[in-house]
């Protein structure tokens, strides 16, 4: 019997993972990709002897690889060696002083108690709890596909909800813990970069900050690319056939009303199934069109996590004072906040973050030299241009060169930068998002944009704009979750 034919849109981790699972589930499975590389927001570039990261550069929750690769028999060392980071990263805050988080647990609870007295207790207790709401949030709720709200009626769910405390915002339940304004933020920052506010966050999220905290902060050496290329050399060995420079803008249908063939320019691919891991938004307005799942108000009502404004630097010395991740939180950290989630403004004074990779790995820039990235979250649908981009440019260089204490701006061999118009040309992101849909709690499992088409039987979707939301980990599984509904039904 001849394999049933599965067409995945976009070689993202979503449509990677699905494409992976799909063909383990014997499958012919072709991935068509618009861009000339895997990877989607995690594609790399290299310049002038720099090797650059374009997306994440946090590997947290490394579990979740480990079991992605271990439902194909591998382990992410067959593809990729890692690193734990110690510190984990480094933090300036409003004093301007850099404060190293250590990744030793005794050492963190130290640190907390310098700032507040009992904290270091109440941090193991905090973690108690989070670690609580990461086995059940990681392991059981995020493969939920979130298509039927009887997936969430079992009596121990319910008997959960409470102490997963869906229902609190992040905000409250922090600071029944911790008072100390540099304690807070340190907890909220993941959230923040990832999301939305704290006061709009279920405190079911701190199981970021269990993954933060007690799984730490690791580095696949060779550059998060390096995941990538593990991905695709897994799916090219379970038969997966990749098509690249395809972007994909229409479905023909049969009789039934299912896709019978994804068209991209002047190609038409056969598929008796679809997994669409492209920004949904994209593929629901422009591709299904009359077809589509939502109306353009729905959309327009969706909270999006942020878009942000990038820098990929080359520097032609070292720098001292930078570790490998580090988080300028020396401005007021709610304004920012509320300057993306609530105004959707350029920032006054932006909080932004800067990888030194180059710091871990010496095979990513030359000898002596430094690879930087330098991230400012921004609001989604602003629009961008190289007047903005150098404004806030000058503005992170002056208070990089400012709290670190070196020359740095002089010494920049390799510049680029990328932003919201990039995110719409690269990756037909809506409004510029980078990273997806927000997870605020009207946006939680079975509230987020459905895992299937409601008009195409033969169409579901993946990645960061459904279940389970933004993050390289959601991601994965994410694609192992629509695969699994194609498995079930095909
Ligand atoms: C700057 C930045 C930093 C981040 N940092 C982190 C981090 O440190 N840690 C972390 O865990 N997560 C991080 N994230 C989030 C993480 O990268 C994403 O959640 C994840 O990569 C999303 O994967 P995806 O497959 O859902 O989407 P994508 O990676 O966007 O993949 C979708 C793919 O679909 C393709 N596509 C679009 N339209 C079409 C079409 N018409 N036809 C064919 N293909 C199409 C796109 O080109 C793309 O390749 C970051 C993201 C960004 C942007």
């Amino acid at each position: 019997m001849s394999k049933k034919k599965a067409v995945v849109i976009g070689a993202g981790f979503a449509g990677m993972s699905a494409a992976c699972y799909l063909a383990k589930d014997g499958f012919e499975v072709t991935v068509l990709e618009k861009n000339e590389m895997a990877g989607g927001r995690a594609r790399k570039f290299e310049a002038e002897g720099f090797v650059f990261d374009m997306g994440p550069s946090w590997y947290w929750m490394p579990d979740i690889f480990e079991k992605f690769f271990a439902d194909f028999n591998k382990k992410p060392s067959d593809y990729y060696q890692l690193k734990r980071l110690s510190p984990s990263y480094s933090v300036y805050f409003d004093d301007g002083k850099a404060v190293n988080i250590p990744s030793d647990m005794k050492e963190l609870k130290n640190l907390f108690e310098q700032y507040e007295k009992g904290s270091g207790e109440k941090l193991e207790q905090f973690l108690n709890d989070a670690a609580y709401k990461y086995n059940v949030g990681i392991n059981d709720l995020v493969h939920r596909p979130g298509v039927s709200i009887m997936e969430f009626a079992s009596i121990d769910l319910m008997r959960d909800v409470m102490r997963l405390n869906v229902f609190k915002s992040f905000y409250k339940h922090a600071r029944e813990y911790f008072s100390h304004p540099h304690l807070l933020q340190l907890l909220e920052f993941p959230v923040l970069f990832l999301g939305a506010t704290a006061q709009n966050t279920p405190a079911l999220y701190s199981l970021m900050n269990y993954a933060d905290m007690q799984l730490g902060t690791w580095y696949p050496m060779g550059g998060m690319f390096e995941i990538v290329k593990g991905m695709k050399v897994l799916a090219e060995s379970l038969g997966v056939n990749f098509v690249f420079n395809s972007a994909v803008t229409n479905f023909e249908y049969n009789n039934n009303g299912n896709i019978n063939y994804v068209s991209c320019n002047s190609k038409k691919y056969e598929a008796d199934v679809v997994i669409g891991s492209a920004d949904y938004n994209f593929l629901d307005t422009k591709v299904l069109k009359e077809k589509r799942n939502y109306s353009d108000k729905y959309w327009n009502s969706r909270t999006m996590a942020p878009s942000c404004l990038l820098f990929y630097l080359g520097v032609d010395k070292k720098i001292n004072n930078l570790e490998h991740h580090n988080l300028f939180f020396d401005k007021d950290f709610t304004k920012h906040a509320f300057e993306i989630y609530e105004e959707a403004k350029w920032p006054s004074d932006p909080l932004f973050y800067v990888c030194a990779p180059s710091k871990t790995d010496n095979t990513i820039a030359p000898d002596g030299k430094e690879n930087l990235f330098l991230l400012m979250p921004v609001a989604i649908g602003l629009e961008d241009n190289e007047e903005v981009r150098e404004k806030y440019y000058k503005v992170m260089m002056e208070r990089l060169e400012a709290l670190t204490g070196e020359k740095i701006s002089e010494h920049v061999i390799y510049k680029k930068s990328f932003a919201q118009s990039n995110f719409i040309a690269d990756y037909n992101s809506y409004k510029g998002n980078a990273y997806g849909l927000a997870n605020t709690l009207k946006q939680t499992a079975i509230l987020k944009p459905s895992i299937r088409s409601k008009k195409v039987k033969n169409l579901f979707f993946a990645g960061q704009l459904t279940v389970p939301g933004p993050g390289v980990p959601p991601s994965l599984i994410s694609g192992k979750v629509a695969a699994s509904l194609v498995k079930k039904e095909y």
